[in-house]
């Protein structure tokens, strides 16, 4: 194919992911992107590898193993921020989670790897993807490579469509208004970053009373989640949020009781009934969407991109 100029709307981890392997297949590339690096979504993710409120599950599957192996050809790149840590998910029952197959050092859980009150989960491999360092990183081997990234808010996407051969929306929360595509919506996240005690196995709950509780070590602090509040646009942190993620952390994990916190964040995932990547033609332009990767655009992004690349 001769090399084409793509606009890629979005600098999240969905439009830099799909701008470094449009370069490798020989294109040049722009994004436009109102917000750049650190003031994405991205930025805020946990992020560790896990297939959290999105569907369809079959493909989501697929882009989750595909991204999973991606992540781990970066393990040796210290730069990139990727971490290989052991994860439990606790369980309501005997069943394994839909996703255990994909992960080959996936088991149960014994009962003395259980916080205390809990009867039944799965241990597995993930990697924890250290966003304040990967994306920053992603985005500067973007730009190494020759790519280009203008800051600019678009009110729609004919401009981009008038002035490249193809174009890739990746823009998020923000597809809504520039597909536009009315069932993408708001899931507030709050998370809290804390000092490291010495932890280095993530812990997630998706079945305990409210909402999803996760506790996600990274180098020097440890992220804890957290909330899922549909159609919530408040970028505010919540003081009440705050502590009851904290209690409810501590209590699977009491070695948090004591550490200082550091940070409160807050993101929207860009939530979609069904994550969309996708082809279509506008006047004559090739159209590529993939956006809708609500609580797991890090977990599905190089399979998300390798697929919208491939629509190309
Ligand atoms: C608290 C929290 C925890 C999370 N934890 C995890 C996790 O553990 N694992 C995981 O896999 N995922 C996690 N996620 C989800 C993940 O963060 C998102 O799915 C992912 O960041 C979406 O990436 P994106 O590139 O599609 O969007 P974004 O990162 O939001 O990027 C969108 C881009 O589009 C641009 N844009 C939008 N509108 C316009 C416009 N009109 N004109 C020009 N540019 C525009 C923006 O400026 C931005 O550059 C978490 C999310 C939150 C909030």
């Amino acid at each position: 194919m001769a090399p084409l100029h793509v606009i890629v709307i979005g600098s999240g981890v969905a439009g830099l992911s799909c701008a470094r392997l449009l370069q490798e297949a020989g294109h040049r590339v722009e994004i436009w992107a109102r917000e750049r690096p650190p003031r994405t979504t991205s930025n805020v993710a946990a992020a560790f590898w896990y297939p959290y409120r999105v569907s369809p599950a079959d493909r989501v599957h697929a882009w989750a193993r595909a991204s999973f192996a991606a992540f781990e050809r970066l393990l040796p790149i210290a730069e990139a921020g990727i971490l290989r840590r052991e994860a439990l998910e606790l369980l309501a029952g005997p069943v394994e989670p839909s996703w255990a197959a994909l992960l080959p050092k996936s088991r149960p859980a014994r009962s003395d790897e259980l916080p205390a009150g809990h009867r039944f989960g799965q241990i597995f491999e993930s990697l924890v993807v250290e966003t304040p360092r990967y994306i920053p990183w992603l985005c500067d081997a973007f730009l190494a490579a020759g790519g280009t990234l203008v800051e600019r808010a678009l009110g729609g996407i004919d401009e981009a469509l008038a002035a490249a051969d193809a174009v890739f929306l990746c823009a998020g929360l923000g597809a809504r208004e520039l597909a536009p595509d009315p069932s993408v919506s708001p899931v507030r996240g709050q998370i809290l970053r804390v000092r490291n005690p010495g932890l280095d196995r993530v812990i997630v709950d998706e079945h305990g009373e409210g909402a999803i509780t996760y506790v996600v070590p990274r180098a020097q602090d440890v992220i804890l989640g957290g909330t899922s509040d549909e159609g919530d646009e408040r970028l505010a942190a919540d003081p009440a949020a705050t502590a009851a993620i904290l209690e409810r952390c501590v209590a699977l994990e009491p070695r948090l009781r004591d550490a200082p916190l550091l940070e409160v964040l807050v993101g929207l995932r860009p939530c979609r009934p069904t994550v969309r990547v996708e082809r279509e033609e506008r006047g004559g332009t090739p159209l590529i969407h993939n956006y809708g990767h609500g609580g797991a655009g890090i977990t599905l992004s190089w399979g998300c991109a390798a697929e919208a690349v491939g629509l190309l």
